[in-house]
């Protein structure tokens, strides 16, 4: 490989290379939503475990939580928020040896400006270093019309190209809601609307790959959270044929198209292999870890009840400091999370493949 890409987070051309070695290896990177630094520092740990490079991302809620939720104006807490959270991952991705990916999740036309304060932070940080604070933001433009979603995205891409930031953008509808951005599943209806047509990437990519570096979230049957299944049926041939429109009308190679999966949590193993085989080098992943996080410790409070309900038992003057210590069990929720995202670096295939040297 041309560029060497070190410890820590990972931009611009850096980036784009992380991507061609997961598509051309054949296996995809987990996109983890972290609130905290128990979450981000559960990604680091599980990353270096598993030798896999990895995607770190935050909603504007986590963003928000991030910086406290008792911050006065919610706005400044969602761009403070990811900034801190960028920051802790600049510091300790090079200590853990771990090549980060930064992206931001879903934002919506409301949640533009809160993208457009964190790409003023990111030209500030290019200032001094000569690389953005974030790898990558998404924008999810698809309650807009197709051509809203592709010119906005646009502005965006040529502002953002400048100091080596790449964009996300959303085409179709992904079911369910996370973080408030969504659309609600029509039960016992054809969901046909949760289909994105080839013919709409197209266009996408033509506009946008004259400006810069970009990936699309494609929906094929996916669902954000998780839902009963059977409502929605998986279709990763939209992703093959979507590529395979771009390289015959344009005459690029088999995969032009750097590929994104929202909504994954719940779904088939087979489902996931034969997407990530079509170029799909990112699957977003928050259900499952927010469980394996939560489950961990509610264990933890059942097995160790009279801790959670008295500082001294009033039975017998045991005192109960050791396990009501928040490290005690914040630690549980730790390695849980680790534990499922090695399985899920397992399930894309990305374990032992870092390019990180
Ligand atoms: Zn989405």
């Amino acid at each position: 490989m041309a560029i060497e890409i070190k410890p820590g987070v990972v931009t611009g051309e850096a980036y784009q290379a992380v991507i061609a070695a997961a598509k051309a290896g054949g296996y995809a990177l987990p996109a983890v939503n972290v609130v905290g630094t128990d979450s981000v520092n559960a990604v680091l740990e599980a990353a270096a475990k598993a030798k896999s490079d990895v995607i770190i991302q935050v909603s504007n809620g986590g963003a928000e939580f991030f910086a406290g939720k008792g911050y006065p104006d919610s706005f400044q807490a969602k761009v403070l928020g990811a900034v801190a959270m960028a920051q802790h991952v600049h510091l300790l991705a090079e200590a853990y040896g771990v090549c980060v990916i930064l992206h931001t999740d879903h934002a919506n036309k409301k949640l533009l400006p809160w993208v457009e304060a964190l790409i003023e932070h990111s030209e500030a940080h290019f200032e001094k270093t000569g690389a953005p604070l974030f790898s990558s933001h998404m924008l999810d433009l698809s309650e807009e019309s197709l051509e809203e979603n592709i010119e906005i995205s646009a502005t965006f891409l040529e502002r953002m190209a400048k100091i080596g930031l790449s964009l996300e953008i959303e085409l179709g509808v992904t079911g369910g809601e996370e973080d408030g951005i969504g659309h609600e599943l029509v039960e016992g209806a054809d969901n046909s609307h949760l289909y994105t047509q080839p013919a709409d990437v197209l266009q996408a990519y033509e506009r946008l790959a004259p400006l810069g570096h970009f990936s699309i979230a494609a929906s094929f049957g996916n669902v954000h959270g998780v839902y009963k299944p059977g409502n929605v049926v998986l279709r990763p041939e939209i992703l093959k044929n979507s590529q395979a429109l771009v390289a015959e009308t344009h005459g690029t190679d088999a995969k032009p198209l750097d590929l994104v999966f929202h909504g994954g949590s719940g779904s088939e193993p087979e489902k996931i292999a034969e997407a990530v085989s079509y170029g799909v080098f990112k699957m977003n992943i928050d259900t499952d870890t927010q469980w394996a996080f939560a489950h961990a410790i509610g264990d933890y409070v059942f097995a160790n009840e009279r801790a959670f309900r008295f500082q001294i038992d009033p039975e017998d003057g045991t005192p109960y400091k050791k396990q009501y210590d928040p490290r005690k069990w914040l630690r549980k929720g730790e390695e849980s999370m680790v534990t499922r995202l090695l399985q899920a670096f397992d399930d894309l295939g990305s374990t032992g493949k870092s390019v990180c040297a």
